[in-house]
């Protein structure tokens, strides 16, 4: 693999088909394995882009790919998907009527066809040769393939039986992804399917363009219509325990203006099938589920996933917070944390066996330990992970970015209320309590003789609401029982007895300054924004809803929101231009370039002061800069470069300049010391360039360097080579 690298055939198929110009990270790697008919088990996050691994592919082979899925509604989506882009792509499932099934069988027989997805239940029923009945096949990719582990989360009974594929096709080769696999489940996965040496590419699980944040639980639908506010317009999932409660807030947020919709599994099938699909199709902005919601569901441009109940464990946490941002763009993932959702499942779980409550209870103090803890939330993550995370800051978290400012004495703050809490025999709940702390007026404190405490006015300074955020805080780190019904009597648990004792140490912040009021806030202008007109972007969503519903796709099928913000940044005036856009490949400019244009077009005449092809000369098109600090962008391309990324595909995923990611590369090198180039550079020519140097004794000017070879080798290579030339040569 590698040497004889295909990147020129898969970059073409994914500018013509995709209007991509980069591989994300592994998808190269993970391509060639399926052009050298090599198998391969693949790992990579949610988002990743697996499924282009495969598709492109397919394109690029003989025969028909064979594509395992285990759901009809992904299945359907990725096939309206590929017919959307003009690629041959059919379906099989159980359920399906007798003449769209013959119909696909005549496609496979006449070759036409590239990918062909089946369910696995499907594939067992016809027999696999029956189904292809000779038609050439190029491989099997199976999705979702730690269904097929006992040991996953997720076992599907029917795919074992894809064990038999091996046998019935000895010729193609099996390539098994996912986006969780622990290594006993992917070894496993390799097992059943009978795989051959696999190639095994696990990707990094951080997911850059998100933010996470986590908050004490006050008033949710509040705390929720502010998180809404930051995406004006745009989707967001929220997730919580009961289905009460998704009604519940559901219907707060409709009064407060916010289109929402429940999503539970009590609801009627065709009530809920129906409030999916709005949500899907952009008809309404927010979805509050169960975690019965989001399975099968791939839309990519959700902005926003806030919990507000505790998920179970972090396993959850991850696979429903990575719901946000497939598409890349910046979006956030909030954990609304309260301690009596702690006590709510371990109701739920009271009558568990004892050796699964024992993992139950561990899995959820891991999330009560991310939720309330002063760490960076994504390092935390990754380490649950097992990823070794070593960045000191990771800029894209609300510790990181210094969101909550910690009280600097936050131990002796803590024993003041706790130990208030046991003066007042844990008698009192926390509006009564904060009064006593703050000695506040209120005749029933004197009446008890309270005022009398050693604790009375301890924390005279402090608003009333500072000092009931501090006992929720205390609650949510499991110091304080807090029933969170009204005026329940406080009570200090055995880990707040350890604080009082100075064995233990809460940590407590600064509540946020704002009220208990919803405050329209400024939205925020991050700059993945930049240049984008936002009313000719809603004009064009509105198309593009439009556009989809007239040929049955979903919107995000016509084009993405990437696209879409490009398209109101540079309005472009002719179809060529259209055509360099990001994710506008030539199918989908012939069949919705014109439309797109005349909106542009007619948006650009009443306002007049705006140009038109904006950047379009500089070659290639422009890029927005994505939401994350520049340091939290520096850090994730060298990373990247760390691993052997190339200067190309690391600037393709931090989009950023190719050169600014050679600025970092160079720098790391010098301040590293490293003097092996052959991670980036090819090994011949970092021969040519040793040689050349050598003979100009030139070690830090490139173009004589450039000159002396005759332009066949790129200033890329050049002063990578050069710079670990510099320190092998103690310079
Ligand atoms: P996964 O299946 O790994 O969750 P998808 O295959 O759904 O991820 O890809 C997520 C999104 O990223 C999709 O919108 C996809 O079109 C897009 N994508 C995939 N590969 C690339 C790429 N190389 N460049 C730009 N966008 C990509
Ligand atoms: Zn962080």
């Amino acid at each position: 693999m590698g040497v004889s690298s295909q990147r020129p055939v898969l970059l073409d198929l994914l500018r013509r088909h995709w209007g991509y110009d980069g591989f994300r990270p592994l998808q190269q790697e993970a391509m060639e394995a399926h052009l050298s008919r090599r198998d391969s088990i693949v790992i990579l996050p949610t988002g990743g882009g697996k499924s282009l691994c495969f598709q492109a592919p397919a394109l690029a082979m003989e025969g028909t790919a064979i594509v395992v899925s285990p759901l009809i509604s992904l299945m359907k989506d990725q096939v309206d998907t590929l017919r959307g882009m003009g690629i041959q792509a059919g379906k099989l499932h159980s359920g399906q009527p007798v003449d769209e099934a013959r119909a696909v069988g005549d496609a496979l027989r006449s070759g036409d066809l590239r990918l062909l997805y089946v369910s696995p239940e499907r594939l067992i029923m016809e027999g696999f040769d029956r189904i292809t009945r000779g038609a050439p096949v190029s491989f099997l990719a199976v999705d979702e393939a730690h269904c097929i582990s006992e040991w996953g989360h997720d076992f599907r009974k029917e795919y074992r039986m894809l064990a038999g594929f091996r046998e019935a096709f000895p010729e193609a080769s099996i390539h098994a992804y996912t986006a969780t696999a622990t290594p006993q489940v992917a070894k496993d996965m390799g097992a059943q399917l009978g795989l051959r040496k696999p190639v095994t590419l696990i990707g990094s699980f951080d997911r850059p363009n998100l933010f996470y944040r986590s908050e004490p639980r006050g008033d949710a639908t509040l705390q929720i219509r502010r998180i809404a506010a930051r995406h004006r317009g745009e989707s967001g999932i929220v997730y919580c325990i009961s289905r009460k409660d998704t009604e519940k807030i559901a219907e707060e947020l409709r009064g407060a203006g916010i289109d929402a919709l429940p999503y539970h599994a009590g609801l009627a099938d065709e009530v809920r099938a129906t409030n999916q699909d709005r949500f899907i199709n952009d008809e309404v902005q927010v979805i509050v589920a169960t975690i019965a919601f989001g399975m099968g569901i791939d839309k990519p441009d959700v902005r926003f996933v806030v919990h507000a109940g505790l998920p179970k464990s972090l396993e959850n946490y991850q696979q429903e917070s990575g719901r946000a941002g497939r598409d890349g763009l910046a979006s956030e993932c909030v954990l609304l944390h309260s301690g009596a959702d702690i006590m709510k499942w371990k109701h739920i779980t009271r009558d568990l066996p004892a050796a699964q409550l024992r993992i139950s209870n561990n899995k959820l103090r891991a999330v009560e330990d991310y939720a309330t803890s002063f760490a960076c939330r994504r390092a935390a993550l990754l380490r649950y992970f097992g990823e070794g995370w070593t960045q000191e800051s990771c800029g894209g978290c609300d510790v990181c970015a210094g969101h909550p400012s910690p009280v600097p004495d936050s131990l002796v703050v803590a024993q003041k209320i706790l130990s208030c809490v046991k003066r007042l025999r844990e008698e009192h709940g926390p509006v009564y309590t904060a009064n006593v702390l703050r000695a506040a007026d209120d005749a029933r404190i004197v009446e008890a003789g309270h005022h009398q405490l050693s604790t009375y006015g301890l924390l005279r300074d402090v608003t009333a609401e500072v000092v009931r955020g501090w006992i929720a805080q205390l609650s949510a780190q499991g110091y304080l029982l807090l029933d969170g019904r009204g005026e329940a009597p406080l009570r200090v648990t055995a880990r707040g007895w350890e604080a009082i004792h100075g064995r233990a140490t809460p940590q407590l912040f600064q509540p946020s300054a704002r009220g208990e009021e919803f405050v329209e806030e400024e939205v925020p202008q991050n700059d993945e924004w930049q240049g984008v007109d936002r009313d000719l972007f809603e004009e064009l969503r509105i198309l593009r809803a439009n556009l989809a519903k007239d040929s049955d796709l979903r919107p995000y099928q016509v084009f993405g929101d990437r696209t879409l913000r490009e398209m109101a940044s540079v309005r472009p005036s002719t179809l060529a231009g259209l055509g360099r856009l990001y994710g506008v490949g030539q199918r989908k400019r012939e069949s919705y370039g014109d439309a797109f244009l005349a909106a542009i077009r007619s948006f650009c005449k009443r306002r007049p002061e705006l140009p038109v092809d904006v950047d379009l000369e500089a070659a290639p098109p422009p890029r927005k800069a994505s939401g994350p600090s520049p340091d939290r962008v520096k850090a994730q391309a060298l990373e990247l470069l760390r691993k052997g990324g190339s200067v190309r595909d690391v600037a393709e995923v931090v989009h950023r300049a190719e050169s600014t990611i050679r600025g970092y590369l160079v720098s790391m090198i010098g301040e590293e010391n490293l003097t092996d180039p052959e991670l980036w550079v090819p090994a011949s020519d970092v021969k040519r360039i040793r040689s050349a140097a050598k003979k100009l004794d030139e070690y830090t000017r490139l173009r004589p360097i450039f000159d002396h070879l005759e332009g066949s080798i790129p200033y890329d290579h050049i002063s990578i080579t050069l710079a670990c030339l510099r320190n092998s040569r103690g310079e």
